[in-house]
């Protein structure tokens, strides 16, 4: 059964990412970002491992209400092979997708095995937190260095501005 480090979940939430969404948390980070606002959710044992049928179940029931599902952490691309059943899953129900990552998109482009979730999101919030970019005003991200990439197909088609 494939299962994924679990560190947390909402149903909804307005804050991660356009609308009302549901919020998976990916427990494991290693990019040790100063200043980190989830820095328990580094630890790759932080929180339950958990199914991703039971987290689809999670998910399904809120389809009703959301706009689409927002992955976050911890750093998501640390769990690919559980994280690609689930976003073919999601993008079956037609939920937007939207992930945050410490990584930047040009590498994650290069990787073969974290590219392949790529072509399965719709909006990609990269590049690490940077303390010194950090602005309280800013909406969905914690720092101004990181970029809202729209990917289509899993290319960048352009870059949003919030
Ligand atoms: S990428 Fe996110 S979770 Fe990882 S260390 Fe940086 S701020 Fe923390």
């Amino acid at each position: 059964m494939i299962k994924l480090r679990v560190a947390g979940f909402l149903d909804h939430s307005t804050v991660n990412g356009e609308g009302f969404r549901s919020v998976l948390f990916l427990s494991g980070c290693h990019h040790n970002c100063p200043g980190c606002h989830n820095e328990e959710m580094q630890d790759f044992a932080y929180g339950e491992s958990v199914a991703f049928t039971d987290i689809l179940r999670k998910i399904s029931k809120n389809t009703a209400i959301i706009d689409g599902v927002t992955l976050s952490g911890g750093e998501p691309f640390e769990q690919c092979a559980g994280l690609l059943p689930l976003l073919e899953e999601l993008q079956k129900m037609s939920l937007s997708i939207w992930v945050y990552t410490g990584y930047l998109y040009e590498d994650l482009y290069q990787d073969p095995v974290k590219s392949k979730l790529l072509s399965f999101i719709d909006v990609l919030v990269d590049g690490p937190y940077q303390a010194v970019y950090r602005d309280d005003h800013l909406r969905y991200r914690g720092s101004s260095n990181q970029r809202f990439l729209k990917l289509s197909d899993g290319k960048i088609q352009k870059l949003l501005d919030y």
